[in-house]
C-alpha cells in the first residue's frame, strides 16, 4: 500500500521538490508536470520513502541507484527539446523512475536494464502504475537498439568510459544523444544529430553508477 498523502509522500512534500528543482534552474514546466505527477516514493524501497523527495540518490538493491531528483530532471529537460517526440531509448533502467518520467514526455519509450531481477521489478512496478508505453528489455545496452532506430531521443543512466560513438547513428534528424561519460571525474555530455553531422555539447560534472559489460 502505497502511503499516500501521509506526511512525507504528500502533494506539499512533492510541491516543495518541485519548487526546489526551479530554483536550480530546471525551467520546462511540462517535464516540471511530469515530475510533481510521479510519485517518487513508489519506486524506493518502504524503509526510505520519507527520503524519496530529497535532492538524493538512494540505494535499489543490486548495488544500484535511483538518480537524484535534479539529475533526472536535466535530462529529462535536454531530450525534451528535441523536435519530436515519437520514440525514446533509454540504457539503464534501475527502478524505472527516469523511464516513466519518459514515458509521460514520448510516445514510446524502450528502456534496457542488464540485471534481470531489475527488469522484472520495474516491469510490475510500472504496471501497477499504469504505464503501458514502456518496453523493457533485459540485455546489455551498450549496443542500443538498431533495429528498432532510429530515436527522437537517447539517454544513457550510467556513465560510459568512452563517448558511445555506436549510438549516434541510431539518432534520428534533430535528436538528442544525452550521457554521462568518465570514471571518477564525469561529465554529462550530450551529442545532437544536425543536417551535416553532429555537434558535441560538454554539460555540468555528476556522478552515475557504470555502465558494465554483459547481462546480470
Ligand atoms: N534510470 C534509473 C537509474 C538507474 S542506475 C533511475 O531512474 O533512477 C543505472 C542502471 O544502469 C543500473 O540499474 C544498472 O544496472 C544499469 N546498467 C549498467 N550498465 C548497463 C548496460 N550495459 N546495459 C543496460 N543497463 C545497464
Amino acid at each position: 500500500m502505497l502511503a499516500q498523502g501521509s506526511g512525507m509522500t504528500s502533494v506539499r512534500t512533492r510541491t516543495r521538490m518541485i519548487e526546489r528543482l526551479r530554483a536550480q534552474g530546471i525551467c520546462d514546466e511540462k517535464v516540471l508536470a511530469v515530475m510533481g505527477q510521479v510519485p517518487r516514493h513508489a519506486f524506493v524501497d518502504e524503509a526510505l520513502a520519507h527520503k524519496a523527495y530529497d535532492d538524493l540518490s538512494l540505494p535499489i538493491g543490486f548495488g544500484q541507484t535511483i538518480s537524484q531528483p535534479y539529475i533526472v530532471a536535466r535530462m529529462s529537460e535536454l531530450v525534451f527539446a528535441v523536435p519530436q517526440h515519437r520514440n525514446v531509448l533509454e540504457i539503464g533502467t534501475g527502478c524505472g523512475y527516469q523511464t516513466s518520467i519518459l514515458s509521460k514526455l514520448f510516445k514510446t519509450v524502450h528502456s534496457i536494464e542488464r540485471v534481470g531481477g531489475l527488469v522484472r521489478n520495474t516491469r510490475d512496478r510500472l504496471s501497477s502504475l499504469e504505464i503501458h508505453n514502456a518496453r523493457l528489455r533485459h540485455a546489455d545496452g551498450s549496443r542500443g537498439l538498431p533495429d528498432l532506430a532510429p530515436f527522437d531521443a537517447i539517454l544513457i543512466t550510467a556513465a560510459a568510459p568512452i563517448v558511445p560513438e555506436n549510438l549516434m547513428d541510431q539518432l534520428a534528424m534533430g535528436g538528442r544523444l544525452v550521457f554521462p561519460v568518465g570514471d571518477v571525474d564525469q561529465e554529462l555530455r550530450m551529442i545532437e544529430r544536425v543536417d551535416d553531422g553532429f555537434t558535441e555539447t560538454r554539460l555540468e560534472k555528476v556522478k552515475f553508477v557504470p555502465l558494465l559489460p554483459g547481462i546480470a
